[in-house]
């Protein structure tokens, strides 16, 4: 299904007769509600809804469902094992250990995404790659999504690895197994977690127990999060909690993850100079 409109970024990238100007979007198609008149939208919003296909709704929605249903029984049995080998204090590293891993694993899938690949890369493109870039230009349209496109795509990820988890405490009774399972599980709510915290940083009037959670930094802070929103475009892609951000920003990370892959050959596709809304 062809998208009815594009944003600015991808007129500005398509050239004529290139695949991404007639090729149907695989999972997305893009339905505008009312008029086009982005001048008139409020600030950050697009004005426009986005549509997933029948068979991705389909999954995301499975996979919505399936996620409690494997990260429950993940968390019982190996925080029982570890209690029967009293290693319950391994338990008590996991959470810190989630939070950051989940910053991480969310920062650099966030750098990848605004960085390299391009909104017409198969399978990844419309479900990864395109929400991120047209975040930039509409900040505050992720405050229109429903809870399912919200977590959707991450539960996707996370419901084989649980699987995965789920059988491996079945045949082993082993601590560490357990430990790692734990903090596998964990981690994976963290990240589902990621783009509801996302979105809260864009929400003009969060509720007050989000907002403590804000001023706690437990969750995504709006104001450290307009960092990333903000010229030049290159900081603040750890969006879970964003403890990691300044480390990362220290030692130039994401610089030396880029300088890495160019040794590689591998060269970023998105302009650092788009243009972008600020909002
Ligand atoms: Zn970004
Ligand atoms: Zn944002």
């Amino acid at each position: 299904m062809a998208a009815l409109l594009q944003d600015p970024l991808t007129l500005e990238q398509q050239r004529p007769g290139s695949p991404s100007s007639s090729a149907p979007d695989q999972l997305t198609e893009t339905v505008v509600v009312g008029p086009i008149n982005l001048a008139a939208a409020p600030l950050g919003y697009s004005g426009i809804e986005e549509h997933t296909t029948p068979t991705h709704a389909f999954v995301e929605h499975s996979s919505t469902i399936l996620f409690p249903i494997l990260f429950f029984p993940n968390v019982y049995f190996s925080f029982d094992r570890l209690y029967e080998l009293e290693l319950v204090w391994l338990a008590a590293l996991a959470i810190p250990f989630a939070l950051v891993s989940g910053d991480l694993v969310g920062g650099v899938v966030h750098w990848a995404a605004d960085t390299y690949f391009s909104e017409d890369t198969p399978i990844v493109g419309p479900a990864l790659i395109k929400p991120f870039r047209q975040h930039h230009l509409f900040p505050r349209d992720i405050c229109t999504h429903t809870f399912v496109s919200i977590v959707g795509n991450v539960c996707i990820l996370a419901v084989p690895v649980l699987s995965v988890c789920l059988y491996l405490l079945w045949i082993s009774d082993h601590g560490l197994i357990a430990f790692a399972i734990l903090c596998t599980a964990l981690m994976a709510a963290t990240t589902v977690g990621t783009n509801i915290f996302h979105k809260w940083a864009h929400q003009e009037k969060p509720g007050a127990g989000v907002r403590w959670l804000q001023r706690m930094r437990f969750v995504l802070e709006p104001n450290h999060h307009q960092v990333h929103h903000t010229e030049p475009f290159q900081m603040h892609y750890c969006i879970t909690n964003g403890w990691l951000n300044p480390l990362l920003n220290k030692i130039g990370f994401f610089r030396k993850l880029e300088a890495v892959l160019h040794f590689f050959g591998i060269e970023p596709t998105n302009e650092k100079s788009e243009v972008r809304s600020q909002n």
